[in-house]
């Protein structure tokens, strides 16, 4: 769709450089996906909307999009320092269930918000699908890279070169990033296969020439990589926090497992560029699934703001950049989008027009720029207002070039209405049959000409979220 080359920020390397596919016409994205004990909040949607619309820019490119999202239902433990339970057991204990149902429940719901936030990628593997090609995978790399404690297989990250570039950080002893397991030979060890205590057994276990157990974390995303994208892939994403632990093991991994050298050929950490988003943060600390309350999408719905205002606010910062969660800055986003919605509300029958068109060619070379430039695309949805607003074009033209930007702003514009806007709180209940008694009253009012109260009546149904549908042809009264 356009010449400018796409510049992306590489966290290997720390520098920005132009996407070269590795394979001709292809772009295969691989994003660290959620742990499903529990809803996601909206900080970890933040991860997906930014890895969409890295998506949809590569879409828009013209290339042809592999994007996986993986899903962790076991190995995920309550301390990144291989101590503590798995996040699902707990979870299953806690709610009386099965980690299976568990992980279920809780992929369906991300899914869920995924479809809600318009992210478009629907594969989504789970790590209990891919034990055997993790045992697999362990079993090439133990000889030369691990070694087995009482408690599993363990990776020695001094048996690969430029361990922790990607955090920058050393891996001595001294450092004390992790705390250390008994008997481990790093502090920066970590875990390849957790054996089940003696005399224990666990949910989620699998056998293994290491004993009874389950697969370390970080061994998921290596695999799943590798057999989903080969290596090596495009572009690996995930939130910053990954950048320090997760992903530096996931690299030892990879550089283990294709038996290559140090890093300064990238294509050696598995995946050419490795991105992350930044965190959404809010003042009250009260996002972080942990501690106990939740800042999810569904309760940004329930209090009446549509997801699609959450993107808005997303799209609205640099994924570089934190973003500070306010309620005040959800409803600017929201309002920002109705805007935009009721503008585009005017285009939508116009027969498509030239998005080629002169008038119009400004806004989109800002638009390129903008979201070549390692996705800026706070300037991006600035090209697409003025676009909106450029006078003496025709509203076919103008679609044209509305539909071709929001493809990568994933907004949907063109499939919202200002009434899908008008979400009505959870906490404004009104029962059928209040409506109905209201609806009789107003009747009666209108039967005496009484016009004031009918429209009273009808004016605070609205504001209850009831919308009163006169001749409605197909008999409908009113709708919620
Ligand atoms: P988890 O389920 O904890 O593995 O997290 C899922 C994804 O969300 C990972 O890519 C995390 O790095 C990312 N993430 C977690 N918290 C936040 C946050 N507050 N803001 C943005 N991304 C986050
Ligand atoms: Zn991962």
């Amino acid at each position: 769709m356009t010449d400018t080359p796409l510049k992306l920020f590489n966290s290997l390397t720390r520098a920005i450089e132009v996407f070269e596919p590795v394979h001709p016409g292809e772009a295969r994205v691989y994003s660290c996906g959620p742990t499903v004990y529990n809803y996601q909040h909206i900080g970890n949607m933040r991860a997906y909307v930014f890895a969409d619309t890295l998506g949809r820019v590569l879409q828009w490119k013209g290339y042809k999009l592999t994007h996986v999202i993986n899903i962790t239902d076991v190995g995920h433990l309550t301390s990144d320092a291989d101590e503590g339970e798995d996040k699902m057991e707990r979870m299953a204990a806690k709610e009386g269930k099965s980690a299976w149902d568990i992980a279920k429940f809780y992929q369906e719901d991300f899914e869920r918000d995924l479809a809600r936030l318009n992210v478009q990628s629907k594969q989504h593997p789970r790590a209990t699908e891919y034990v055997e090609a993790m045992i697999a995978w362990g079993e090439k790399i133990a000889d030369k890279h691990c070694y087995e404690l009482d408690s599993g297989l363990y990776f020695d990250v001094s048996t690969v070169a430029d361990y922790g570039r990607l955090a920058r950080a050393v891996t001595d002893e001294g450092e004390g990033r992790i705390d250390t397991v008994e008997g481990k030979r790093n502090a920066a060890d970590f875990a390849i296969w957790r054996k089940t205590p003696a005399g224990e057994t666990r949910q989620m276990e699998w056998d293994s020439p290491w004993g009874k157990g389950a697969p370390g974390w970080h061994l998921e995303c290596s695999v799943m990589g590798e057999k989903l994208l080969g290596f090596p892939f495009d572009i690996h994403t995930g939130g910053i926090d990954h950048r320090e632990i997760h992903h530096p093991n996931e690299i030892a991994q990879n550089q283990a497992y294709c038996c290559t050298g140090g890093l300064d050929d990238a294509s050696h950490s598995g995946a050419k560029i490795w991105m992350h988003n930044n965190f959404l943060v809010e003042r009250s600390g009260k996002m972080s699934k942990s501690s106990g309350e939740f800042l999810r999408l569904q309760l940004l719905v329930d209090k009446g703001y549509h997801p699609l205002a959450y993107r808005m606010m997303c799209l609205q910062a640099h994924y570089r950049s934190e973003l500070e969660f306010s309620w005040e800055g959800l409803g600017a986003a929201l309002t920002r989008l109705k805007r935009i919605v009721m503008a585009v509300e005017r285009l939508k029958d116009a027969p498509a027009g030239d998005p080629l068109h002169q008038k119009l060619a400004p806004m989109r070379a800002k638009f390129a720029e903008a979201v070549s430039d390692d996705l800026n695309t706070a300037v991006a949805l600035v090209a697409l207002e003025e676009a909106l607003t450029v006078k003496k074009v025709d509203a076919g033209i103008k679609r044209a070039v509305i539909e071709d930007m929001d493809a990568v702003l994933g907004l949907g514009l063109f499939g919202l209405t200002r009434t899908d806007l008008r979400i009505r709180p959870k906490g404004a209940q009104i029962t059928a049959a209040e409506i109905e008694a209201e609806l009789i009253r107003r009747k009666e009012a209108r039967m005496a000409k009484d016009f004031a109260t009918s429209d009273a009546i009808r004016e605070s149904l609205g504001e209850k979220g009831v919308e009163v549908m006169d001749g409605d042809p197909l008999g409908w009264e009113w709708k919620l």
